[in-house]
């Protein structure tokens, strides 16, 4: 049994402000935005990584068109940035599979050299 955050979130152990939810998926607001809009699309279920929606692709589909169901109807017209963070080098601090999704304004540039 995984004991991450968004594991707590979607189990109810922990607050978050929801904006979104069904059997599969939970959307919430980030507690930390980086953009107006910054969502995150967190699946029920604890995959940790793409590698684990080996044996169920369309759910991973339905992720993504989630995000941009969840875009528009948080008023993104004019576009909008998926981000999926992975390992350490990519960034990623949740260990549990999540989407965020950008928008609101003209986002930065695309890579970040550090
Ligand atoms: P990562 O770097 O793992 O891709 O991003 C994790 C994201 O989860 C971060 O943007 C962070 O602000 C957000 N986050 C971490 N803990 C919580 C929490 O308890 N509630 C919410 N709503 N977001 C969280």
């Amino acid at each position: 049994m995984s004991t991450d955050v968004f594991c707590k979130i979607v189990k109810g152990e922990l607050k978050s402000e929801a904006v979104y939810k069904d059997d599969d998926f939970w959307v919430i607001k980030d507690i930390n935005p980086q953009a107006p809009v910054h969502l995150l699309i967190i699946p029920v279920r604890h995959f940790l990584k793409i590698e684990d929606f080996a044996g169920d692709g369309i759910l991973l589909g339905k992720a993504l068109l989630l995000a941009d169901k969840m875009a528009h109807e948080h008023g993104l017209d004019r576009g909008y940035r998926l981000i999926i963070n992975e390992g350490d080098h990519g960034g990623k601090l949740v260990p549990h599979f999540h989407i965020h999704l950008l928008g609101g304004k003209r986002l930065g540039p695309k890579l970040v050299k550090e």
